[in-house]
């Protein structure tokens, strides 16, 4: 479905999905070495190379697999994120799509209040893998404000623009914050004065999803 007069899609169908995952996959492969640069100062310096690898291997999978809805191309992104980053990620952003997909079972497209549920399942799942809350300098330091920012409505475009803007507002907000959560948090008080890197890669992902939107995502 699209708005008559800008074109830009009402609501994401399963083909919309898939090229939010590629589009997400690709600007993770730009942004790799930044990724690594923040793991490097408070983590292990892997988060870039897990999430490339991962998406990556999610964006194969999507290729071969046979999935109608909305609902199937997010359980096939997790499950394939769940098998492929070894790190801490794999299982909080599986889980997060994981939930995402179960939230919009049935679904042939989802709208800006259906985004909304299954980012709020998402997030939810991310809690309750990670036994996180905001404010602990991790990945849902972006995530709660673009959930807030989606739950303001508007159309897609709008929606998923205001997304992506919190969730990298919510990146910068990770760099005075001390990591409770997390390798970062070994560091105690040295954790603090760098962007969390799962926030960083987290505003990367709604940007894709916004890009794409928009129709300026790029496919690769
Ligand atoms: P690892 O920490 O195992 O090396 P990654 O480097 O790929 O894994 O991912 C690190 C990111 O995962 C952190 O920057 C943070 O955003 C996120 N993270 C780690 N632990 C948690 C947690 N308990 N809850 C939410 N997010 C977490
Ligand atoms: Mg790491």
């Amino acid at each position: 479905m699209s708005d008559t007069r800008t074109g830009a899609p009402t609501a994401l169908s399963a083909p919309d999905v898939v090229a939010w995952i590629r589009a997400a996959s690709a600007s993770l492969h730009d942004h790799v070495e930044e990724l690594t640069e923040l793991d490097a100062a408070i983590g292990d310096a892997d988060h870039g190379a897990n999430m490339t690898r991962g998406f990556a291997a999610a964006v194969e999978a999507l290729d071969d697999g046979d999935l109608e809805t909305p609902s199937d191309v997010l359980k096939k992104t997790a499950t394939t994120l769940i098998s492929k980053i070894g790190g801490a990620s794999g299982p909080l952003y599986g889980t997060f799509f994981l939930r995402a997909s179960t939230a919009c079972k049935g679904s042939e497209s989802l709208d800006v209040a259906g985004l909304a549920q299954a980012v709020e399942a998402g997030v939810a799942g991310i809690v309750q893998r990670g036994k996180s809350e905001a404010g602990e300098k991790t990945m849902l330091d972006a995530w709660y404000p673009a959930l807030e920012a989606l739950r303001g409505g508007g159309s897609l475009a709008e929606a998923t623009a205001a997304a992506a803007d919190a969730a990298e507002a919510g990146r910068e907000a990770t760099i005075p914050m001390r990591a409770t959560k997390g390798r970062a948090s070994y560091l105690g008080e040295r954790s603090e004065g760098h962007a969390d890197p799962g926030a960083a890669s987290t505003a990367l992902v709604v940007r894709a999803l916004a890009d794409v939107v928009s129709g300026q995502g790029r496919q690769e």
